[in-house]
């Protein structure tokens, strides 16, 4: 005979639903905005009807967002925050929030609300319709400088000739992905990261949604020129090895152009000596000219060996100083890239 133990009767406790839509915002000295945007990111998604949550990611800022994400994490538990060490940059501040989504999809967008969140029921739809990415397509772009306009639309030109990914044109980090493209993301351990052209990479359904990019509500933007150089550079490091290909091209025309010029040169002298060759400024140039096509090649190559320096120190990614709203401590996440 078999003794079946008797049950234990648990007490029923309301167990919190696992979200199915994450939003991630970075946040760099944007305490001014952040009230406004848990109020717009809280009115859409409960229209929505699904359980969310906001993950917020303090990347070292200076004024108050800490406090003010602590508070919000206080009076709403579906947010939750990461306050990271220091200052890591917007790239490794999303991926800081990725590592930390619980939801079937994932949202990223801007703390400075120029992402409406009003457009999520839209990307929300379309993932219903099975797709894994839903970007969004900057149609008109409000509040920005025409020299921030026109340095994006040559930059993305300039992506798609050099790079075999396809990078849509026009779209920045707003954008859902599915919890697949999530983790294939995750799996990326690279330093210098360019996450637009890594969830391009990935593959699966992908499909745009052209929204108009508001201004900043509050505050300035936190990209400099160096930082948009940068990330530029690492933009088109991380995906195309064309300019290291440069070298040998503008190797083999140079030698070219110069066999050319030693026939031309031997011929005259042979079979035309009415005038002697002279050209003391022509060798000048030519030689400044050489030596200068050198140095931008030896510079390109440090750009890709610099990367691959960082690359294989294997350092974590990032490093977390306080979360809120998360079960283990801090000390207990795992950082990245320590394997
Ligand atoms: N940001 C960040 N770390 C940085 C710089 C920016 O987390 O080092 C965040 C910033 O708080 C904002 C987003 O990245 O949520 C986009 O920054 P910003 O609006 O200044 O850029 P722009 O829209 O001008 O390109
Ligand atoms: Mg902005």
């Amino acid at each position: 005979m078999t003794l079946i133990a008797p049950q234990p009767r648990h007490a029923i406790l309301p167990v919190p639903m696992p979200p199915v839509l994450s939003i991630v915002v970075p946040v760099h000295d944007e305490a001014a905005v952040l009230p406004d945007l848990y109020r717009r990111v809280h009115e859409v998604l409960d229209t929505l009807g699904e359980p969310w949550e906001l993950i917020l990611v303090d990347d070292g800022s200076l004024d108050r967002s800490s406090e003010v994400i602590a508070e919000l994490c206080e009076r709403d538990q579906r947010v939750r925050g990461i306050a990271l060490s220091r200052n890591f940059g917007f790239q490794v501040a999303v991926t800081a929030g990725l590592d930390a989504t619980r939801g079937a999809a994932t949202i990223l967008m801007d703390a400075d609300l120029q992402d409406p969140p009003e457009v999520i029921p839209e990307f929300v739809a379309l993932w219903r319709q099975g797709y894994d990415v839903v970007y969004g397509v900057r149609g008109a772009r409000a509040g920005e400088s025409w020299f921030k306009k026109a340095t994006a639309s040559g930059f993305y030109r300039l992506m798609q000739r050099l790079t075999s990914v396809p990078i849509p044109v026009d779209t920045g980090d707003f954008r859902l992905m599915d919890r697949r493209v999530v983790e294939a993301v995750r799996q990326m351990p690279e330093r210098h990261r360019f996450l637009r052209g890594m969830v391009s990479w990935v593959g699966f359904r992908q499909i745009g949604v052209v929204y108009a990019r508001q201004p900043r509500w509050a505050g300035q933007t936190k990209f400099t020129l160096a930082k948009m150089v940068r990330f530029a550079l690492d933009a088109i490091t991380g995906f195309s090895h064309l300019p290291l290909q440069l070298a040998s091209f503008l190797g083999f025309t140079l030698a070219a152009l110069s066999g050319l010029a030693i026939v031309a040169v031997v011929f005259l002298r042979l079979f035309d000596s009415s005038q002697p060759l002279l050209g003391q400024a022509t060798t000048l140039v030519a030689v400044l000219f050489l030596g200068g096509v050198q140095l931008i090649c030896l510079g390109i190559v440090g750009e890709y060996l610099g990367r691959v320096a960082d690359e294989v120190k294997l350092r974590p990614l990032y490093l977390i100083r306080q979360r809120w709203g998360f079960d283990e401590p801090a000390s207990d996440a795992v950082p990245r890239g320590v394997r």
